[in-house]
């Protein structure tokens, strides 16, 4: 072999040949590293093919080659590849994310395997029994392990109904099998409560990725893993990349979670990696949640996802009752009187209480206080934003525009607010009407310091906070027996986010919520304030009816083609100069509609992004939508290549986003 094609790690679209100096024949292999000369800089990337005969004229050699070992096997090389192409997002870019930083620092001497010797010894759980639900799950897995198909899962099992004993289950039969397993969990579900459960059946054979370990934890983590002494890897996002060498199994926790699409490049969605993963592998994938996804969910009715059911929860404990309070009637928008009311007995009784209130103070919707009439966009559906610069509020997905309104189109009333209450606010008031009450908050401003999380959940537990304030943070797959109520200060604030999926996160959230409580011996109670008490997803919450949810939601998605009718891609057109960014995001609609002529695909916008300015950059957007994702990849290809040639474009940033998650 004399030229290797190269992948580097530099947000270009395109290989490059090297070709292969004599000494270092035997070292180069597909998947290695290689450190390049490019340009005047030395920089790395990753070999993914050779050639007899070189593509270009100038062909340089290989500098160096830095690890013994390939960083990539052949599986894992057709998994970036495939990445790379379905986001739009170039090969290097993708295998570089898919390494941790420690693994990617260049050793002084060529770096052999490491033996961690971890010498812990753990006293092994034993399976707990199922009942037949979890049975009938647990045998429709061990058949696609033991076959070792491909095969994707959805297990929608209502919250502690004891989906993580399947998963250890299955797990010990994809071990028997000499095999490994992948568990991804949220960031969040990484509380030791989670990581003690499994090293409590697995022991030794666990490894443990999370964004809290060291750099040298995590290599030694990852070496364990590339030796085969750790055989269930268990970790958030990323961990999908672990360099398992036979994979028996994946499991995807807490399915739906917006938190497994990353939003750097590559923006890619956990889930469909996994998927991709476990089909190159030949392994089955387990996806499961108490609040499936709707495209997920969709997929499993369609047949092309077998769909396992868990309806009870373990040891029959009753799902807690919910109540809705509407605040059309009450006096205070933050605290209603019954909530008041529930929130004194149970400080009386030495109880605990979550309180749970969505953002922190993004106010931009307007809101009817008298009938709950949320303004939003006809066409798109979404909520309409405020605008600080126009004093105005618009659509940002196709740039519909609106006076503030005065007058209620509905009631006719003059009620019209800006909503929004921040978790700030909140605090104030509960400090003010229970001043002896030890009340904690939690939102990404108190836990920015590392293990904060950890340091508040551990006093919760212990019972040294009798309130615990939080916004999605505290939704997620946490177990406190001792809470016996669960207060929802405002549904409105994600009801009326402006996003299609609005309702299904409104679901979602106050469905987790509602699982917080009633998890231990007493009974829980969850009270749910709204101005819309009779939106169809706060109802499907409180009847804890997910299939009701269901239906209306995908009527609603058929009705307006949003997905999983549709894919959508968001450009996101930034630069420090506001009319240069506004220029150029019409210059791209423009362009979009030309390439996207006769191909089914739909273009939205150009329009300003709710979140108009972060961190200096102004934001355009502009979206298209189409039924066929080959069809929008095609045309995004072309796109981006007219793009390239347009002198409007020189100062700004297109960021392209397949499939996104959120929109703002
Ligand atoms: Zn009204
Ligand atoms: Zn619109």
């Amino acid at each position: 072999m004399k030229y290797a094609s190269v992948a580097v790690e530099l947000p270009i679209n395109k290989l490059f040949q090297y070709s292969i100096p004599a000494g270092f024949q035997s070292q180069i292999a597909i998947g290695k590293r290689v450190i390049v000369p490019f340009g005047q800089r030395k920089i790395a990337g990753y070999v993914v093919g050779f050639a007899e005969k070189p593509e270009v004229a100038d062909v340089k050699p290989i500098e160096s080659v830095p690890d013994v070992f390939p960083c990539f096997d052949a599986g894992m090389l057709r998994l970036t590849q495939w990445l790379s192409e379905y986001y739009f997002c170039p090969w290097g870019e993708v295998m570089k994310a898919a390494l941790p930083a420690c693994m990617r620092k260049i050793p002084k001497k060529p770096r052999r395997t490491i033996d961690s010797g971890r010498e812990e010894t753990y006293q092994r759980s034993k399976p707990f029994r199922l009942n037949a639900e979890q049975k009938q799950a647990l045998t429709l897995l061990n058949k696609s392990i033991e076959e070792g198909k491909s095969r994707v899962f959805l297990l929608h099992g209502i919250t502690a109904s004891g989906k993580t004993e399947i998963y250890l289950q299955a797990i010990v039969n994809t071990l028997n099998k000499g095999k490994q397993a992948i568990v991804l969990v949220p960031e969040i579900s990484l509380t030791p409560q989670a990581r003690e459960r499994f090293e409590a059946r697995f022991g030794e054979e666990t490894a443990l990725l999370h964004s809290h370990l060291t750099d040298s934890q995590r290599r030694q983590t990852w070496e364990r893993i590339k030796s085969g002494k750790a055989n269930i890897v268990i970790g958030p996002r990323s961990a999908i990349f672990a360099p398992v060498r036979d994979l028996g199994l994946i499991i995807v926790d807490e399915e739906h979670e917006n938190s497994y699409k990353q939003m750097e490049s590559p923006r890619y969605h956990l889930r469909e990696v996994a998927i991709k993963r476990g089909e190159l592998s030949e392994a089955p994938v387990l996806l499961a949640s108490a609040t499936p996804s709707l495209e997920s969910y969709y997929n499993a009715q369609r047949g092309e996802y077998s769909l396992m059911t868990l309806t009870k929860r373990i040891d029959d404990r009753v799902l807690p009752g919910v109540e809705i309070v509407d605040m059309r009637d009450e006096r205070s928008h933050i605290f209603s009187h019954y909530l008041k009311q529930e929130l004194e007995k149970r400080l009386e009784r030495k109880e605990q209480v979550i309180l749970f209130l969505n953002r922190r103070g993004f106010s931009s919707f307007s809101l009817c206080r008298q009938c709950g009439y949320v303004v939003r966009c006809k066409r798109c559906s979404v909520s309409l934003t405020y605008h600080a610069g126009s004093g105005n509020f618009l659509c940002h997905y196709c740039n519909y525009e609106e006076k503030p309104r005065k007058i209620c189109p509905r009631c006719q009333g003059g009620y019209m607010r800006r909503l929004g209450v921040g978790t700030q606010q909140v605090e104030k008031e509960i400090r003010k009407l229970f001043p002896s009450a030890r009340v904690e908050r939690m939102d990404s401003d108190t836990t920015a310091a590392r293990d904060s999380h950890m340091r508040i959940f551990g006093a919760f537990k212990r019972g040294e906070i009798d309130i615990l304030l939080g916004t999605q943070m505290i939704a997620k797959g946490l177990d406190f027996p001792g809470v016996t109520l669960v207060g929802v200060i405002s549904a409105d604030t994600t009801l009326s986010f402006p996003d299609f999926r609005a309702s299904e996160r409104t679901f979602q959230l106050l469905t987790q919520v509602a699982g917080r409580t009633g998890r231990g011996a007493l009974p829980g109670k969850v009270i749910i304030q709204t101005h819309s008490p009779e939106h169809y997803a706060v109802l499907a919450a409180k009847k804890h009816d997910y299939e009701g949810f269901y239906k209306e939601e995908l009527e609603f998605r058929r009705q307006l083609l949003y997905p999983p009718f549709s894919h959508l891609v968001l450009l996101t057109i930034a630069g420090p100069k506001e009319d240069v960014v506004e220029l150029s995001a019409r210059s791209v609609s423009d362009a979009a509609n030309e390439v996207s002529q006769g191909k089914g695909i739909e273009i939205l916008g150009p329009a300003p992004a709710p979140l108009l300015r972060i961190r200096g950059k102004y934001r355009w957007q502009v979206i298209l939508k189409g039924e066929k994702v080959t069809c929008l990849h095609q045309a995004l290809a072309s796109l981006l290549e007219e793009l390239e040639n347009r002198h409007k474009m020189r100062g700004v940033k297109v960021i392209v986003d397949v499939d996104p998650a959120a929109m703002l």
